[in-house]
């Protein structure tokens, strides 16, 4: 029960910030080069073990209130395509698992744990698999990269500061029991939570480097990106999540320009896939999604 209630707050206060994903990042470029990087350390209160429980827990409450496409075509390759990158990830050894969601929105989400989302309306918005992997590959690298529970961690412990209950914290059988406790307090910071901007800096930058690694065309990020930037021009409302507060794609295409330099693709070949025109056929078969009629 507990750990319900901890799910329900913490699914709660995660899936705002998933959802602005696309629209915080900014600063200064990621410098280290990326077989020379480690990600993901830093405080964080859960072990990968327990994430990828937390993220079990938050999947089931995310698949019972969103539509979730049952088409095999289209989830088959959008698993693959997520297999593939993760495996080129800074963790390619956790279980990932890749769905669509049945909405026009447009978006992508990762929970933690190797758990991540696909809008079937990005799906419909992108033009070769470069842009859908730029895209995968992001939210990957927010796992990999664990961002999601050292987010929660840091808002869990100053909760726990609040009500005294971080000191059992440390004794790990008492861990969970402290964790659920603070849980019941953390409706308070509902929409405080969010990837910091450094989380979104560093995810683009794993991103570029992953899809680079697993043979697609690394420019397909930048392309997206620009996309964004025209369309949300143009119809706001359907990118609102992209650019919720800070619009500052050019920032992020800035500085996924400057990593690309530093990558040796130009002479490659980049064909795209007969599987990217099928799964698009396919997606133009289906019936509208359920939330079409609303707007
Ligand atoms: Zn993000």
């Amino acid at each position: 029960m507990y750990i319900q209630r901890l799910r329900k707050y913490v699914c709660l206060l995660i899936l705002p910030s998933f959802l602005i994903c696309f629209s915080c990042a900014g600063g200064k470029p990621y410098t280290k080069p990326y077989e020379e990087a480690e990600v993901g350390g830093g405080f964080n209160l859960f072990s990968m073990e327990e994430e990828i429980k937390l993220g079990e827990g938050f999947s089931e409450e995310v698949e019972k209130d969103n539509p979730i496409l049952k088409d095999q075509l289209i989830t088959r390759y959008v698993d693959e395509m997520g297999q593939n990158i993760a495996r080129h990830s800074k963790q390619p050894d956790i279980p990932y698992h890749f769905k669509v969601v049945d909405t026009k929105a447009v978006n992508a989400f990762a929970l933690p744990g190797g758990y991540i989302y696909i809008n079937r309306g990005l799906l419909e918005l992108v033009d070769d698999d470069s842009e859908l992997a730029g895209v995968m590959a992001h939210e990957i690298g927010h796992v990999a990269a664990r961002h999601g529970t050292k987010q929660l961690s840091k808002q869990l412990v100053l909760a726990g500061i609040l009500i005294g209950a971080s000191e059992a914290i440390g004794r790990k059988s008492e861990k969970w029991g402290a964790i659920t406790q603070v849980a019941g307090s953390l409706g308070f910071f509902l929409g405080m939570m969010k990837y910091s901007r450094d989380d979104e800096r560093e995810a683009d930058w794993l991103a570029i480097n992953e899809i680079y690694l697993a043979e697609y065309n690394p420019e397909g990020m930048v392309t997206l990106f620009d996309k964004f930037k025209k369309l949300h021009k143009q119809t706001p409302s359907r990118f609102e999540q992209f650019f919720l507060s800070h619009p500052n794609a050019d920032e992020r295409i800035k500085n996924m320009s400057r990593e690309l330099n530093k990558l040796d693709y130009k002479g490659r070949d980049y064909p795209g896939s007969p599987q990217f025109n099928d799964m698009k056929k396919k997606l133009s078969k289906l019936p509208p999604p359920p939330d079409a009629k609303k707007s």
